[in-house]
């Protein structure tokens, strides 16, 4: 039932506003766990984030809740007080619930003590169009949620204005990337696109795609990264770039390797063309 000793301190939060919630079969439990499901993130279009900070750096960006969920013992906490108060505000649910209901929604044994179920956020192709120093990643059939979760929150942090993720990809918004983006996936703009759909989009967008390829013509330290916006293509990590994506980019770079392995990790090669590529824009006075 309703909790009759809801949420005090800045008196946003009214008696009736915060539901209790203890049991695990409790129907709202259940469709918030649901969404580690794909079917149900896809059919809802929401997702799960948890953690405080994460949960507040996304209500400052603008995302709304759906639901905030928080632990007993978050409870009175000035700074959960407020992001519940904005939640009801924004018409969301906030649910108070037992540390056992929190491990059960976030599958975790040490759960966080807050969570946020928000809408997901795509952006279309047709709208995404560079300026000068702009720069995006394309991801062609990016499969581990880890990889894409450390590219997100690495774009971002290289100044990125955006992720495109090509042809058949892991979900952005599964509980494992959102963890492993540390946040990014509020600030980073994602699009979904096919092969063609790219192509199309990059013979009008004025783009220099920079395509990596273990068979890269060019070192990556020599390419021109400052004539056009740039979009560096990165290829899926069992098979690479497939040849209909690499014949059409604008150049095909590789890095330099030494030792055993053939390859680099997808993300690390992502980070390291991207700090390449940014690197006449990034100082370390812009990021005081
Ligand atoms: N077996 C795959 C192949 O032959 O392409 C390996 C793919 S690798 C794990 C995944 C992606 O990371 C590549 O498609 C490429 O975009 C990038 N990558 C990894 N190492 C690279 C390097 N040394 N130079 C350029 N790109 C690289």
């Amino acid at each position: 039932g309703f909790n009759d000793t809801a949420a005090r301190g800045n008196g946003s939060v009214r008696v009736g506003q915060v539901k209790e919630v203890t049991s695990l079969a409790n129907p709202i439990v259940k469709d918030i766990k649901a969404l580690s499901q794909k079917k149900t993130r896809d059919e809802t279009k929401t997702f799960l984030a948890e953690g405080l900070k994460l949960v507040i750096d996304a209500a400052e960006l603008g995302w709304t809740l759906r639901y905030l969920i928080y632990s007993k013992a978050a409870k009175g906490k000035p700074q959960v007080e407020k992001i519940a108060a904005k939640t009801v505000a924004q018409g969301g649910m906030v649910l108070e619930v037992s540390e056992k209901v929190m491990a059960s929604i976030t599958r975790k044994d040490n759960p966080q003590m807050v969570a946020g179920v928000f809408d997901q956020r795509w952006k279309a192709l047709k709208n995404v169009s560079l300026s000068e120093g702009e720069t995006w990643v394309a991801l062609d059939r990016v499969r581990d949620p880890g990889n894409l979760g450390t590219i997100i929150r690495t774009a971002d942090a290289a100044g990125a204005s955006g992720v495109m993720l090509i042809g058949d990809s892991t979900d952005p918004f599964a509980m494992e990337t959102v963890r492993a983006t540390m946040g990014s996936i509020f600030a980073l703009p994602l699009v979904k696109t096919t092969v063609p759909e790219f192509l199309a989009w990059k013979v009008q967008a004025g783009v220099n795609v920079v395509a990596t390829h273990l068979a890269g013509a060019k070192d990556y330290r020599t390419v021109d990264y400052k004539r056009r916006p740039v979009v560096v293509l990165m290829g899926n990590e069992q098979s690479g770039l497939p040849e209909e994506l690499a014949s059409k980019a604008d150049s095909l770079a590789r890095i330099p390797q030494a030792g055993l392995a053939d390859s680099l990790n997808l993300a690390i090669a992502t980070g390291v063309m991207l700090f390449e590529a940014r690197r006449h824009l990034l100082t370390l006075d812009d990021v005081q």
